[in-house]
């Protein structure tokens, strides 16, 4: 049983926000929405809230057609990026809320209430803030809040939309791992949009992305990352160089910028090696142009000395050091991986 989302189509006047959206969302997973700004996420899962009604195609819920069904009857429970809370309640009542506005013949009693609001606010480590006022809350507390509120009433689909989106990057990171762990504990179907490539690489069990209002990719977090289905993909999960070059006699040259002609390598900047020599005979001659030092890491810019290309190296500090030490005017840079994408749409590999 799952979220089947087939052939859906919407437009926004003559704008097309999403373009035949085809996507199986597994029972019991999470699966992150993830793509640039105007792709088509937030829309996507208003779509499937029933805030939105498509175009074309259909939203079938666990065998059942709910594309035209009213939104109070999908079952979704909803967490938003800011955070709306009820700013009158206290934390405990938050979170009881959706339970004590239901119709008599469904509401649990009492002290149900209590014992289940109880239950979600120690699995949000939150207990001891039960009697609080959302405004005596920091944010990721108020988030907490907002997904225990949302999980109360046992919804069929969880659906996040930028949930963290408006936190600071530390707090974030520890929301994350509270959305994954409360995910194993719940096993609600859950749903996130995200544009933040790293939350949806950590958190999610798959990941679909978007771009331009269709879908490039659909895998697993690994499945994406390491085997992305075109360029789009491989650029939007993590840095790239772009290397334009040729081969002459089996040894990679570069070109020049303005020279169309040859291939061009998809680079990592964590797979540029900087190195004094090159025995291999395979290696660049560069320069460095820049660096950042970032921690224990260094983002080294360089500089081709046949074409002027820029390549950006990651590179630890450790190895740095060794390089600053040398104070070499020409170094060599070699690619542990470089990748090309040709004409069938297909990868290969290459070591340079
Ligand atoms: P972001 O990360 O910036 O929130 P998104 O991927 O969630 O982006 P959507 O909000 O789904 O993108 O929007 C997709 C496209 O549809 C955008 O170009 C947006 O401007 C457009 N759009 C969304 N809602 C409407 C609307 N009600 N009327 C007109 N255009 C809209």
């Amino acid at each position: 049983m799952s979220i089947e989302i087939s052939q859906i189509g919407k437009q926004f006047g003559a704008f097309s926000a999403l373009d035949n959206i085809n996507l199986t969302i597994p029972s019991g997973e999470l699966t992150a929405l993830l793509g640039p700004s105007g792709s088509g996420k937030t829309t996507l899962l208003r779509i499937i809230a029933g805030l939105e009604n498509p175009d074309r195609g259909s939203i079938n819920f666990f065998g059942e057609d709910t594309t035209y069904k009213p939104i109070k009857d999908r079952g979704v429970g909803f967490v938003f990026q800011h955070y709306a809370l009820f700013k009158h309640k206290t934390v405990f009542e938050n979170v009881a809320f959706g339970l004590r506005v239901r119709p008599s013949k469904n509401r649990p009693s009492k002290s149900e209430i209590t014992d289940k609001v109880n239950h979600l606010l120690s699995m949000v480590q939150l207990q001891s803030m039960a009697k609080r006022y959302p405004s005596e809350l920091s944010g990721g507390q108020k988030q907490r809040v907002a997904l225990a509120r949302a999980l109360a009433v046992e919804p069929k689909v969880l659906l996040l939309d930028e949930p963290f989106g408006a936190l600071d990057a530390k707090v974030r990171q520890e929301l994350r791992r509270w959305l994954r762990f409360l995910h194993d504990e719940i096993h609600v179907t859950s749903v996130f949009v995200t544009h933040d490539q790293e939350e949806a690489l950590e958190v999610s069990d798959k990941i679909v992305i978007l771009n331009k209002g269709k879908i490039e990719q659909i895998g697993t977090p690994e499945e994406v990352y390491d085997n992305p289905a075109n360029p789009f993909v491989y650029g939007f999960l993590g840095n790239v160089n772009l290397f334009h070059a040729r081969f002459e006699r089996g040894i990679v040259r570069p070109n020049g910028k303005e020279n169309k002609r040859g291939v061009e390598f998809f680079v990592r900047p964590h797979d540029v090696t900087i190195d004094f020599d090159n025995e291999d005979g395979k290696g660049l001659e560069a320069t460095i142009a820049t660096y950042r030092i970032l921690g224990n890491r260094v983002r080294v810019e360089l500089k081709t000395l046949i074409g002027s290309q820029e390549i950006e190296a990651d590179i630890e500090k450790k190895r740095w050091n060794e390089i600053k030490a040398q104070n070499r005017e020409r170094l060599f840079i070699h690619f542990k991986q470089a990748k090309i994408y040709d004409e069938n749409n297909e990868w290969s590999d290459y070591v340079i």
